[in-house]
């Protein structure tokens, strides 16, 4: 019997490639009914374990069963506070569904898909999370309004808690609304997520850079306790010969361009600088966003990564996205040297073939320089997607304590300072949604427990 899982609807690669709305379309109710059918309803649902938030997975897909969407958003709700977000971009083929018993034999159930479908019905339907308790007077900082700092607050104001949000940018959502283009993650989803923690009266005060407008002494004095969910938008570059020239960017700038700044609309007031030929160095979803993004503005944009296409970081569908969309990807080939004219722009590059060595400690091959294989290609443009660091502004003057790694130092959800807390890129390094959303909710909770009677 064919038990393959229910397609999702896209847009065609060849219309897609000239716009930015969203590739996928999402189920509608029939495939969601669909889909849930296909659940076993395991009774050690293995689903839930692979889940960084344990969302009682079966129990929702139950509810889509029995057509009772609002319960199942309930359910959903229970343990993550943006389900529109994650049902969109968590990789959920190395989590949930990497788990689901049905993947042994055949496909996984489409667990992403369905969550997606269910915070659909939630937006469409204006559902929101409750407010289970009164007040309970304690004031709470939260300082980033990325995902991190978005479900601490939640968690906190439905806990009865005072929530304020502090953002550098004019706009709240951190990496969702600077980094993750349209066409995976409409803007105006990630606005209703805010909106509905707006709701339940989470404050959100906009063009505050914490640690230059205000420090964290000031917050300790206003507040009861902070938390800290600043991210890791400081990008990396190679140190290579040529790096400074005009029309070499890091992935975050041209993101940040195009999706914040709105670059891809004709009246943009901060375009990109566009090349004709652009090289993306990477291999992660950052690279693969900018990739798409700079193909959709009309730019002939190319992958170039080190390794093989085997160990490439990047979510598997959004690699096959790119693909679809006739995006040229070169492999084993890494930069040597930026070439640049007499004005300093980019007309190429010195580079050279890799080979894989033996596979290292994070089970990832070990890449080796073919020196002999040096040869030059030519572009107008290259974009660095290597990587990023936190940026601790925020900890200026502070005694916050840092690991050897540069990032935020923590026991449990607490920093070395007294009632300051923190979670998310920012301590982890560049990770995913989830689990910045897993570690806003953790040091929530401990937040609650500091504040019990
Ligand atoms: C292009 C791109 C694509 C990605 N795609 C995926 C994906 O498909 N799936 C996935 O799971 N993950 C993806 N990620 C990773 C994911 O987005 C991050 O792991 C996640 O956003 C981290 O959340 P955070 O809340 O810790 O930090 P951020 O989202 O970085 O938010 C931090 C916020 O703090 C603000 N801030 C920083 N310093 C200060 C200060 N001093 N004062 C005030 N505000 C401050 C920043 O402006 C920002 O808004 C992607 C990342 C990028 C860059």
């Amino acid at each position: 019997m064919n038990d393959s899982k229910v397609k999702g609807r896209v847009q065609s690669a060849n219309e897609r490639v000239h716009n930015f709305d969203e590739v996928e379309f999402g189920y509608n109710e029939e495939e969601a009914l669909k889909e849930a059918n296909r659940c076993l309803q395991c009774k050690n649902p293995r689903c839930v374990q692979g889940c960084p938030v344990h969302i009682a997975i079966p129990e929702f897909i139950k509810c889509i069963k029995e057509k009772n969407f609002k319960k199942a958003y309930e359910v959903i709700s229970d343990s993550s506070s943006l389900p529109a977000i994650c049902g969109r971009v968590c990789p959920q083929e190395k989590q949930c569904e990497s788990m689901c018993i049905k993947g042994l034999k055949g496909e996984a159930i489409s667990i992403g898909a369905l969550e997606r479908y269910v915070a659909t019905y939630a937006l469409e339907n204006n559902l929101s999370s409750t407010i289970s308790k009164e007040k309970n007077g304690k004031n709470i900082a939260i300082v980033g309004s990325g995902p991190a700092g978005l479900s601490c607050a939640g968690e906190l104001a439905r806990a009865g808690f005072d929530v304020t949000i502090y953002e550098v940018l004019h706009k709240p959502g951190g990496v969702l609304v600077y980094g993750i283009p349209e066409f995976r993650l409409p803007k105006s989803i990630v606005q209703k997520e805010i909106d509905s923690l707006k709701k339940i009266g989470v404050k959100i005060l906009c063009d505050v850079f914490i640690g230059n407008s205000l420090t964290i002494d000031d917050l300790r004095e206003k507040y009861d306790a902070i938390f800290l969910g600043t991210g890791a938008g400081l990008p990396r570059f190679m140190g290579i010969e040529g790096e400074n020239a005009n029309q070499v960017f890091s992935a975050n700038e041209v993101l940040t361009r195009i999706n914040l700044m709105g670059a891809y609309k004709n009246d943009a007031k901060t375009p990109v600088k566009k090349g004709k030929v652009a090289y993306i160095i990477g291999g992660g979803n950052v690279a693969i966003d900018a990739v798409r993004s700079l193909k959709r503005l009309g730019v002939d944009a190319r992958i170039m990564y080190r390794r093989s296409i085997e160990e490439l970081p990047a979510r598997k569908m959004e690699v096959e996205h790119a693909m679809e969309e006739g995006i040229p990807f070169e492999f084993l080939v890494n930069p040597k040297k930026i070439l640049v004219d007499e004005d300093n722009n980019v007309v190429g590059m010195e580079v050279v073939n890799m080979k894989l060595g033996e596979k290292g400690e994070d089970g990832r091959a070990s890449v080796e320089e073919d020196l002999s294989s040096l040869h030059t290609v030519s572009c107008d443009m290259v974009v660095m997607a290597l990587g990023t660091s936190p940026n601790h502004t925020a900890l200026k003057n502070s005694d916050i304590k840092l690991t050897d790694r540069s990032l935020i130092e923590v026991d449990g959800g607490k920093t070395s300072i007294d009632s300051v807390y923190a979670g998310g890129d920012a301590v982890t390094g560049a990770a995913t949604v989830i689990l910045a959303m897993e570690a806003g909710k953790n040091a929530a909770k401990e937040i609650i427990e500091q504040f019990k009677n």
